[in-house]
């Protein structure tokens, strides 16, 4: 399979793409800065430059042309404001979705993030933008007519993967390896499960596989 991966220089899509090379898939990491691309080739992916925030539907939809799956996992960053909030993690999200309808690539994973919903709409902290940002991007994501599966991890670590976690529609607080997250996706794509899904993940007790055959319904 192809997968363009938007957010490719990312954490969770660097080993995604490598898990995606390893399993014999074809991972393409979009990036908007091209001196990441020889890191992107270095985790067995095929870079392609393309800014979220300045591309056009028509842009990024020609970017799709054989893809099988999109998967959104890019993110403005713990030091951005609240308008790249709006920009990247929401609109971003939105744009990848609509160019994906174009384009008639219908599979699409999106990392957004536990919590999302509980945003405080009078609020203009940033994180409180963030929230709003992803819970606004999972509400339209879930309108399109795409095989969509929304993921949404508790704390992001970089420590070991154990592939146990504990999902659900809500879990209690806690962290995941963004390898764990990784594994959930490449999971997600090749067994195509979890389709119109949406669930909190932390790290747990329960293998990856049998998490995920178990999702809950909305
Ligand atoms: P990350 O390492 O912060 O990577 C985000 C990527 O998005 C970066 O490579 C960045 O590239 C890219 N990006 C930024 N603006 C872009 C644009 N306009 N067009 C294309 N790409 C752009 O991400 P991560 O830590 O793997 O996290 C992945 C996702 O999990 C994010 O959506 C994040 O919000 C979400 N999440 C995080 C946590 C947490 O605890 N941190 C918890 C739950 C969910 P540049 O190098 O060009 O900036």
């Amino acid at each position: 399979m192809r997968i363009l991966i938007a957010g490719g220089h990312g954490k969770i899509a660097l080993l995604l793409s490598r898990q995606l090379a390893d399993a014999g898939h074809e991972p393409v990491g979009i990036i908007r800065n091209p001196a990441q691309a020889a890191d992107i080739r270095a985790a067995g992916a095929v870079p392609l430059v393309l800014d979220l925030e300045h591309s056009t539907i028509d842009q990024v939809a020609a970017a799709l042309a054989g893809a099988d799956a999109t998967v959104f996992a890019a993110g403005a960053g713990a030091n951005s404001n609240a308008d790249r909030k709006l920009m990247l993690d929401r609109d971003g999200a939105i744009l990848l979705a609509d160019a994906s309808v174009r384009a008639g690539v219908r599979r699409m994973i999106v990392v957004s993030s536990m919590g999302a919903d509980g945003f405080d709409a009078d609020s203009d902290d940033v994180f409180q933008i963030y929230l709003r940002a992803k819970s606004e991007a999972d509400a339209a994501v879930r309108q399109r007519e795409l095989d969509w599966t929304i993921v949404r991890p508790g704390a992001l670590t970089d420590e070991e993967p154990t592939a146990l976690v504990t999902v659900g529609k809500t879990v209690d607080r806690g962290s995941i390896a963004r390898a764990d997250v990784a594994a959930i996706i490449l999971a997600l794509l090749v067994d195509v499960s979890g389709v119109g899904r949406q669930f909190e993940v932390i790290s747990g007790q329960t293998p990856i596989t049998e998490a995920l055959a178990a999702l809950p319904l909305d």
